[in-house]
């Protein structure tokens, strides 16, 4: 292993590369990793010297207070390759202001933007060959924070890390989603931590999502934890309606994650003349309009798929098919964020980062 000095980031570069051994063509999502992380501690009150490191686990103290307190937040944005071999991220910015917003919930320390950028950047151009050209090929990222102090006492930790690992991704394709609408389970509730992507929020998922995997729904969507009457997200995505040609979504909360994705959404749907409702939405509203005949979408919204279409949904005892439509708002959108996030159309929203 090499070691060189770049100021401020201590790289130590990987002896040999895995690629080689890398099938393309069939990944499961977030299962295969770079060659290379990044790693920042911070003790004593202060972050230390970032560092990128070959890909290797982590030694934690079985103490370590991440273990017991589920102090741990996370993000999730990708890197693109154009045709010209540009690498892009996507408003990264939302994800590092979001992280740090995770964190202050979490009562863990906020990272420095120049660290979180210059490591971010240093470490897509060191495993730069694992972003593969081509729609649907992205590099998933990873960053994340957990509480390392070793002490079982229930009061926030005074050591942390903070890694930064890659993935490649092909492009995803869930098949036909059906939802079941949460009228029990709550993935947040007011004053909770919903808004934060806390790992917490996704662990407390798995159990109600099981139980409507067994009911032959592939996601909740989950309604507000108050009285189930409002809908909220879908699975790990915010959630669009679309009534007649209005599209409406909720408005982020301190039970919603203000998802990158769900705001371009609503700005690329503006710019082409479609109306959005930002207002709570009610389930009473979307099972009347789907008995009418004027509910014409569901989709989801998310780094992971950008835009997941909903084939059909369950509420208590009944179950409803959406329309099948050749000119969907959903397939519009898609196109129209992934044309940007690829570097194949005009960016007049300014949100393509330059790696
Ligand atoms: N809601 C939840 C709960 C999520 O985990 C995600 C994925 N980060 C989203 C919404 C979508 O957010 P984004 O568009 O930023 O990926």
């Amino acid at each position: 292993m090499k070691t060189e000095e770049v100021t401020p980031i201590k790289i130590k570069k990987a002896d040999s590369s895995k690629i080689e051994k890398v099938d393309f063509d069939h990944l499961t999502f977030g299962s295969v990793f770079t060659d290379h992380m990044f790693v920042c501690d911070y003790v004593n009150g202060s972050w230390g010297t970032p560092e990128i490191i070959p890909y290797q686990p982590l030694v934690l103290d079985p103490s370590a207070r991440v273990f017991h307190y589920a102090q741990a937040v996370f993000e999730g944005m990708k890197a693109y390759r154009d045709d010209k071999d540009g690498i892009w991220l996507f408003r990264p910015d939302e994800n590092f202001n979001r992280i740090n917003k995770s964190s202050v919930r979490m009562a863990m320390p906020e990272f420095p933007e120049d660290y979180f950028f210059e490591g971010l950047k240093t470490l897509l151009k060191l495993d730069e060959k694992w972003i593969r050209k081509g729609e649907g090929n992205s590099l998933y990222i990873r960053p994340f924070v957990i509480a390392t102090e070793p002490s079982v006492m229930a009061s926030p930790s005074g050591q942390y890390k903070f890694v930064i690992i890659c993935s490649p991704a092909q492009s995803y394709y869930g098949g036909e989603v059906r939802v079941k609408i949460a009228d029990h389970y709550s993935r947040s509730a007011s004053g909770g931590i919903g808004a934060a992507k806390a790992a917490a929020n996704y662990g407390a998922q798995f159990y109600p999502t099981n139980l409507a995997n067994k009911e032959g729904y592939q996601q909740v969507i989950w309604t507000d934890s108050n009285t189930h009457e409002y809908l909220e997200e879908a699975g790990t995505m915010n959630v669009f309606f679309r009534i007649g040609d209005k599209l409406l979504t909720a408005p982020t909360s301190d039970r919603i994650l203000d998802g990158v994705t769900r705001k371009s959404v609503i700005a690329v749907a503006e710019a082409n003349g479609i109306t959005v409702e930002v207002r709570p939405v009610k389930v009473e509203e979307i099972v009347a309009a789907a008995k009418s005949g004027t509910l014409k979408e569901i989709f989801g919204s998310g780094t992971a798929a950008v835009i997941n279409p909903v084939a059909g949904f369950g509420y208590k005892e009944d179950k409803f098919e959406l329309p099948k439509s050749s000119d969907s708002y959903a397939s519009m959108i898609k196109k129209a964020i992934i044309d940007i996030q690829y570097n194949r159309a005009e960016d007049p929203f300014g949100w393509r980062y330059e790696v």
